[in-house]
């Protein structure tokens, strides 16, 4: 058992009665039903502090893919975006944002969104209705409460008035008072509506954000979560920290390693550390793998997307596709008239005809590729273009085959950046954005790659099992003010893994069309997992539902056992 706290993995029985660990020992008295985990690996349940499941849990009672991988707390609403507060006005901009920032079909949302609430505290309500595989919480997302509070001047970049700041400070400890986790906001680039507009909280003024995080401060609750470029760190660096200060809560910022500024997350890094010195409760979310995406005749983007002759066959369904792709002549069409054209309005678009950054993806998958297995470096070895053999792939397996394309985190060709993100003092997994992104990546899985991966697998700097089960339970559960879970120990709450270790592994991610309206997402599961209890009830075993519905939505923090 690797029980949260990063002690050495111990045996020891543990005993659960009314959702909560009653009892950790040697031969404990026997109970009303016993599971044999000799030889197993016994965790904590996983807590994912960065989800996106703002919408599906409206609508599904399974917060999957995350379910499946061993989490068994999601905490949603991050970047900025979700669902409330919100009149009926303003809903197709909010869905309209979701689709174009997190990569969920519009179609799904209208299908999916119920819209029986207005302010943060009905929607609380609405998703408390239904119970739930796992628990979740949620935060206030800044886009939707600037929209709210601001309309169209929002949409338009316009900076907040005194009265705006004002009012949405009010909202905002309004939420968190109701339950809410904290708040949240971007300032990326990358975060654009699916009409191509930039966030609405991309241009939102230093004032504006310490407004806001003042209200938690003079509250005495929640936690700040933001998403920012870090293009000028210092710049960037120096928002963040204005917002610490203001509020004195903790807050956490995502952290990537990208090609453009290769060395600039050291420059973070060092700004947390002078940060935490300085009494401030700063940490950034990092990724446990690099910050890929998924490409293929199904997903969001590939290579032939942009292509004039491709597109002639893009109404098709992707078997008819691949059918159509198999003709020599139409193939070399193709090739002839790929220009090399990126989709720049959408996230990852940049990156279709990269092939030197392009792998194909294998069943299982390979999550820290060698470059000469790249598709540039292969074709080229047999005298061939990336693009014709990315061509044959994505062709394959009647139109089923994927690409996996490494963007961030992965300059150095390897994983050795995750490593130095993961183990430093001042960081936290995150950004799986579970719920999100589903027509390009399943990223999801990212607890299952820490425990395989990083525990066990990787030959060359191994990390501690105890240590990547402690980041993944105890502390990302502290992080967001949940100090009643992440650790076996006696008055915990009963979020139990037990994990055959030796066959933990992922699948290959996999299209299904299931969300609402027939939306299609990217979902990955993952072996290993024997039995998941959550509230003291297995929830799955090895993958399967069980049918028991423990989760709950977690309402504010909640303090650690006496
Ligand atoms: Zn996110």
């Amino acid at each position: 058992m690797a029980d949260g706290t990063g002690a050495p993995p111990r045996t020891a029985d543990v005993g659960i009665a009314g959702g909560i660990i009653t009892e950790i020992g040697q031969k404990l008295a026997r109970g009303r039903r016993e599971v044999d985990a000799d030889g197993a690996l016994v965790t904590p349940g996983f807590v994912d502090i960065h989800t996106h499941y703002d919408g599906q849990a409206s609508w599904d009672e399974r917060l999957l893919p995350s379910a499946w991988h061993g989490v068994t707390t999601v905490v949603m609403g991050n970047c900025g975006v979700g669902f409330a507060p919100a009149t009926s006005g303003h809903r197709q901009r909010l869905i309209d944002l979701m689709e174009g920032i997190e990569d969920i079909p519009g179609t799904a949302l209208h299908a999916g969104l119920s819209w029986d609430w207005e302010t943060f505290d009905d929607y609380l309500g609405a998703l408390t209705a239904r119970p739930h595989d796992i628990d979740f919480a949620t935060q206030v997302p800044h886009a939707a409460l600037r929209v709210h509070v601001m309309g169209e001047r929002a949409l338009a970049g316009e900076p907040a008035t005194p009265e705006d700041v004002a009012e949405m400070a009010a909202l905002t400890r309004a939420g968190v008072e109701a339950g809410a986790l904290g708040f949240s906001t971007s300032r990326t680039l990358n975060h654009r509506s699916v009409t191509g507009e930039l966030t609405p909280t991309y241009d939102a003024g230093v004032a504006e954000l310490t407004g806001i995080a003042a209200e938690l401060g003079a509250a005495g609750q929640g936690v700040l979560q933001i998403v920012a470029d870090f293009l000028d760190v210092e710049a960037d660096m120096e928002v963040i920290l204005a917002m610490a200060r203001a509020s004195g809560r903790p807050l956490s910022v995502s952290l990537v390693q990208f090609p453009v500024r290769p060395l600039a997350y050291r420059e973070v890094l060092a700004g947390l550390d002078a940060a935490n010195k300085a009494g401030l409760a700063v940490r950034a979310q990092v990724a446990a793998r690099a910050i890929g995406l998924l490409m293929g005749l199904q997903c969001t983007l590939h290579p032939f997307m942009t292509n004039p002759v491709w597109q002639s066959i893009s109404g098709l369904p992707a078997a008819e596709q691949a059918l159509r792709m198999r003709d020599p002549a139409f193939k070399a069409a193709v090739l002839e008239a790929q220009t090399g054209e990126k989709n720049r309005n959408l996230i990852g678009g940049r990156l279709i005809n990269k092939y030197e950054l392009m792998y194909e993806l294998t069943d299982p998958p390979r999550y820290e590729p060698d470059p000469a297995d790249s598709i540039a470096a292969r074709a080229a070895r047999n005298g061939r273009a990336g693009i014709d053999l990315a061509y044959d792939i994505v062709a394959a397996e009647g139109g089923q085959g994927a690409l996996y394309v490494v963007s961030g985190n992965y300059v150095s060709g390897d994983l050795s950046v995750v490593r130095e993100m993961l183990v430093h003092d001042w960081t936290l997994p995150g950004l799986s954005d579970g719920g999100a992104h589903v027509g390009t990546i399943c990223d999801a899985s990212f607890p299952t790659t820490l425990l395989a991966h990083w525990a066990r697998d990787r030959a060359d700097g191994r990390l501690p099992v105890e240590f990547v089960v402690q980041r993944q339970a105890r502390d990302t559960a502290r992080a967001v003010g949940l100090a009643d879970r992440g650790v076996l120990a006696t008055g915990y709450r009963a979020d139990v893994n037990v994990i055959d270790f030796a066959r933990l592994g992922l699948r290959q991610p996999e299209m299904r069309f299931d969300l609402p309206g027939g939306g299609r997402r990217l979902l990955q599961r993952a072996d290993g997992y024997l039995h998941t209890f959550v509230q003291g009830e297995e929830t799955y075993a090895e993958g399967e539902p069980t049918g028991a519905l423990t989760g709950r939505l977690v309402r504010g923090a909640q303090p650690a056992p006496a």
